[in-house]
Order: structure tokens, then C-alpha cells, then sequence
């Protein structure tokens, strides 16, 4: 029998299953404590208030399937208690679980993000308005399957006359995290199955314009965590994240390491703290292209890696130097690919609502000098090239993924981290003026370089010239990441202070364990 259900009657079921999950969990909550105090001599856990996303963040299309099933977990009004009950379940984690029961929750987390990929993809590109939700889907696929876990913890031993002594890589305990708005959910995950295999647990303060798709996946994990017997509040976070709920989580001092992925200013406050912090800050990253290499595969891999997800990765193609006598020819290969060439009057236009300009003057001898600044303007950063066609009142396929345009070195979007799909090109006379060019726009940032070419000796130079942390010969930038690479993947990627890509073992301590010959050995 079909029932008609209104959709007030589906707001007020809503309002009351969340009222018993509040009621649920504050009852499993207690139940949990007493556990905890049973097993461990652990001070009695003070009681914490758990919350809801309020209904306003919840996208009630997304609950009605999952009404049974509703558990938010992980998300709290105050920082302090998301740090309490962190700290109070990663000694827990330690103490009751084993390197193999780790491993079990870590397969749980991928699952459900492999589960929950379109969901996830969806929810971050409605809150955020960035990117390419089919792009998401793919990076929230790649962090789940490609992010080590616990066959990262390795043991070093050293065994001879004098004994035995083994170096393990032990947890940090607690570890306060910062996650951007270009990959907020993503980097939650990655983070937190590498930490998680590491035996930490952590906090997170997120970027506030993602914070409900970060509840959502916080949720998600700690319930994928509890549902194999592993311990809650492995993974927290703050419901209203600002830079004062950052400032408690990184002067408390329960928490033992900062991981920070996002812009300079933040690496550069986490670095200020005291505390051990690693930080994965801004690139620029410069594209050569010599008069050797393969110009369909240099076309087609630029535009791959510039144009995914709107060119918001801190990885992706930002500007290309591309060698005179071969120009015409990439240019050709890009518009074959797809790409759009934008002529100057089209960029100009582009330019007066894509950048916001400022002019200082400054007193020259007797003269006035104008200097421009410019920065990009919010809203148009992450947006599909069809939005910036239409608003330059351009008709074009909805497929155009790429604009590029012509320009000179010192051109804004040379020299900005823009995260548009507005790729420009300058062209060189030869390697070493594209090298010397690369390394001003990359900023010394020592982040992500690409280069096409066939020429070993000119690979080799600009590597070595630019000591950038990801350097990728012949692919998309994506590679780099391990997407359509080798290796594994990250979504912190830790220039600055020198982790480089990070995984499960960059975050743990070096502890030395020495078992010695002892009475055995006779001296003398
Ligand atoms: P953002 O710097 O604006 O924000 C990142 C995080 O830091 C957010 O949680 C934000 O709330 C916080 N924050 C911002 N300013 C801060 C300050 N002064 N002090 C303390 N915290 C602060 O960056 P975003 O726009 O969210 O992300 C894009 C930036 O992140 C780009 O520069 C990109 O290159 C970089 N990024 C780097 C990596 C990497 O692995 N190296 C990965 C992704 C993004």
C-alpha cells in the first residue's frame, strides 16, 4: 500500500530522528566511558556535548534514504572537548588495538568513501562552488585507494655481537589539522588514514566554507571506525572552525603535532607555534615545453592537469614556457585538444572581472610611479571555462575545459596562483631563458614543476635548477599525485618544511629500542 507522505511530514520525521540520535548518542557516549575506564586506568573522561550539523546544513535530500541509519559522530560545539575526546580515544586506540585491527578500520574508511564518492563529490561542490564534480568524484576515489596505510609503519633492526636494536616509528599521539577549501574533504580522508595507520588520532579545523560536507565526512568515518570495534572520536573536529578555534588547537597541549595544507599565511602559523608542525603551503607551478618533445602528448597532458577540477589543485599547470620555434605547433596540438584561444581584447575583458586590481603610486625622483597589484577575485576562482566564456558573452560548447591565452612573463596570470582555467603561454627564446623564467614564477616555493621533452641533458637541468618537491617529465602534473603516476598518493604535499609527500610514517616519532648482550659478554 502506497503511503503519501508530505514534505512537512518528512521535516518533522527528520527533526525527530535527530533528536533521538542526540538522545542515542549521548546514552552510547556514557556507555563508552564506563567501557574506557573499564580497560584502561585512564581519569574518568568528562561527559561531552556531541552536535548535530544543524538542519540548515543538512541536505535533507541527501538524509531521507538514510533515515535508519543516521549517526553523526566526530563533530563538536567546542574545540576543546573535539580535543578531549580525541585525545581520550587515541589512548585508547593505542592501548586496546592492534597494528592488524588498525589496518581492518583503515579498509572501513575506504570503503565508505568508495561507498559514498558521488555523495561526497556532490556535497563539497554545492557548499563550496569550486571545481568539477566529476573531477571530485575522481579525487575522492583516488585518496581512497591510493593513500598508504599501515604497510607504511615500517621497523628498522640493527643485530650483531652487542644485540639487538630496532628503531620503530611510534605515534605522535593527538595531531591538530588544517584542511583548504580546494580539497576539504579530500584531505580529511588521506590525513586521516594516514594518521590513523600512524596509531594518532586527530583533530581537524577545517576551512569554514567547507565545514558541513566536513561534518558529513567526519561522520562518515567515525561511524565506518565504530562499526569494525574500532574506538569514537578517532577523527574530530570543530563544528564552527574560525582562527580562534585554531589558535586553542594549537596551544593545547594534548595536541603534539600541527599538519597544515592550504596557503602561506596558515604554514606560516602553524610554523610560529612551537610546536612540531608540518606544512604543505601555495605552488605556482611552471610547464616547459623544448623543441624535442612529443607536442600532441605535451597538448593533451597540459590540458588534463590544468584544467582538472578548474585548475584548483595546488599541483595543476599555472603557466607554460613554451619554446618559439615549437609555439605555433603546441598551440595548434592544445586547440585540437580542445582548448579556446582567447584574443587580447577577449583577455582584457576576462581580466576586468576575473583580477581586482590596486594601484599604489609611488614617488619617483620627480615623477609619480603607478604600480599595479592584482589578486584574483574570489568568485571566479575554480569556475568551468563556460562560465567565463558566457560572461564574455562568448557561445560555446559546454565541453571547452580549457581557455589559454597569450601573454608576456610578467602578465598577473603568470605570476598568480589564479586556480582558474585560464592557462597562459609565454613564449622563450630557448631552455635557458624558459628555466630562468619558470623559477621567478614559481616563487621559490619549491613545490610542483612539469616538463616536456625528449632531451635527458635539458630534463636533467631544469630539475635540478628548480628542486621542486614534485617534478613530472612527459605527463599531466596529476601524475605527480599518483594519478596516472606511479607511487601513492597525497593531498599534502609538504614543501616548506621538507616531508615532501606525505604518508602514514611522516607522521611518527623515531623511537630506539636497545636489547643488549649484557652479562653474556665478557670484556677484557
Ligand atoms: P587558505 O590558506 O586560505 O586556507 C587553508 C586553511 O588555513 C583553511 O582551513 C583556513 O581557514 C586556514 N587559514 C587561512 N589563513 C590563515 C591564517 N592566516 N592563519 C591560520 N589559518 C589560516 O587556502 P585555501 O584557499 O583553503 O586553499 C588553497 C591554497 O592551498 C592554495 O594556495 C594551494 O596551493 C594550497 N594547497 C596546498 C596543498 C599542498 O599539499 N601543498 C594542497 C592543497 C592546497
Amino acid at each position: 500500500m502506497a503511503v503519501n507522505i508530505s514534505e512537512q511530514d518528512i521535516q518533522k520525521i527528520i527533526q525527530s530522528v535527530l533528536q533521538n540520535v542526540e538522545a542515542v548518542k549521548s546514552q552510547d557516549l556514557n556507555h563508552q566511558n564506563d567501557r574506557l575506564n573499564h580497560h584502561t586506568s585512564a581519569p574518568k573522561p568528562i561527559q561531552m556535548k556531541r552536535v548535530l550539523p544543524s538542519s540548515a546544513e543538512i541536505n535533507h535530500a541527501d538524509l531521507k534514504p538514510h533515515l535508519n541509519t543516521l549517526h553523526v559522530e566526530g563533530v563538536f560545539d567546542e574545540m576543546d572537548d573535539a580535543i578531549e575526546s580525541g585525545y581520550l580515544a587515541q589512548v585508547n586506540y593505542v592501548k586496546q588495538f592492534q597494528l592488524k585491527d588498525r589496518e581492518k578500520i583503515i579498509s572501513a574508511i575506504r570503503e565508505t568513501v568508495i561507498v559514498n564518492k558521488e555523495k561526497l563529490a556532490r556535497m563539497v561542490f554545492e557548499e563550496t562552488k569550486l571545481g568539477r564534480y566529476e573531477d571530485k568524484i575522481a579525487k575522492h576515489e583516488l585518496v581512497a585507494s591510493k593513500t598508504p596505510g599501515t604497510e607504511d609503519i615500517t621497523t628498522a633492526a640493527f643485530s650483531g655481537d652487542e644485540g639487538l636494536t630496532i628503531v620503530e616509528q611510534a605515534p605522535f599521539g593527538l595531531v591538530g589539522a588544517v584542511t583548504p577549501v580546494t580539497n576539504p574533504t579530500e584531505t580529511i580522508i588521506n590525513n586521516s588514514i594516514g594518521l590513523l595507520a600512524a596509531g594518532n588520532a586527530v583533530v581537524f579545523n577545517v576551512h569554514p566554507s567547507s565545514k558541513a560536507s566536513c561534518a558529513f565526512v567526519v561522520n562518515l568515518i567515525n561511524k565506518a571506525v565504530q562499526e569494525v570495534g574500532g574506538p569514537a572520536n578517532l577523527v574530530t573536529m570543530v563544528k564552527e572552525p574560525t582562527l580562534q578555534t585554531l589558535e586553542r588547537l594549537i596551544e593545547n597541549p594534548k595536541v603534539k603535532l600541527l599538519v597544515g595544507t592550504g596557503g602561506p599565511g596558515m604554514v606560516k602559523t602553524l610554523l610560529k607555534s612551537g610546536k612540531k608542525a608540518i606544512g604543505a603551503g601555495a605552488g605556482n607551478p611552471p610547464v616547459i615545453v623544448d623543441e624535442t618533445a612529443d607536442l600532441k602528448n605535451a597538448a593533451k597532458s597540459i590540458i588534463t592537469g590544468a584544467s582538472f577540477d578548474n585548475n584548483l589543485l595546488c599541483i595543476a599547470e599555472k603557466e607554460l614556457f613554451v619554446i618559439d620555434s615549437v609555439a605555433d605547433d603546441l598551440i595548434f596540438h592544445m586547440l585540437n585538444e580542445g582548448a579556446y584561444m582567447l584574443d587580447q581584447q577577449q583577455l582584457s575583458q576576462l581580466m576586468s572581472f576575473a583580477l581586482e586590481e590596486n594601484v599604489h603610486h609611488e614617488a619617483r625622483g620627480c615623477s609619480l610611479n603607478n604600480k599595479r597589484e592584482y589578486h584574483v577575485t574570489k568568485q571566479w576562482v575554480g569556475k568551468d571555462a563556460a562560465s567565463f566564456l558566457r560572461q564574455l558573452g562568448i557561445e560555446s560548447e559546454e565541453n571547452i575545459r580549457l581557455l589559454i591565452c597569450e601573454v608576456d612573463f610578467d602578465h598577473p596570470f603568470v605570476q598568480l596562483e589564479q586556480m582558474m582555467p585560464v592557462f597562459p603561454i609565454v613564449r622563450v627564446k630557448n631552455l635557458d631563458e624558459a628555466i630562468e623564467m619558470a623559477l621567478l614564477a614559481e616563487h621559490g616555493n619549491r613545490h610542483t614543476a612539469i616538463m616536456h621533452s625528449k632531451n635527458v641533458d635539458h630534463l636533467t637541468k631544469f630539475a635540478r635548477a628548480i628542486e621542486t618537491t614534485i617534478f613530472v617529465k612527459n605527463a599531466s602534473s596529476l601524475a605527480g599525485v599518483g594519478f596516472g603516476g606511479e607511487g601513492h598518493t597525497t593531498m599534502t604535499i609538504a614543501g616548506p618544511t621538507g616531508e615532501g609527500i606525505t604518508s602514514a610514517k611522516t607522521f611518527t616519532r623515531q623511537r630506539r629500542c636497545v636489547l643488549a648482550e649484557g652479562g653474556f659478554r665478557i670484556i677484557g
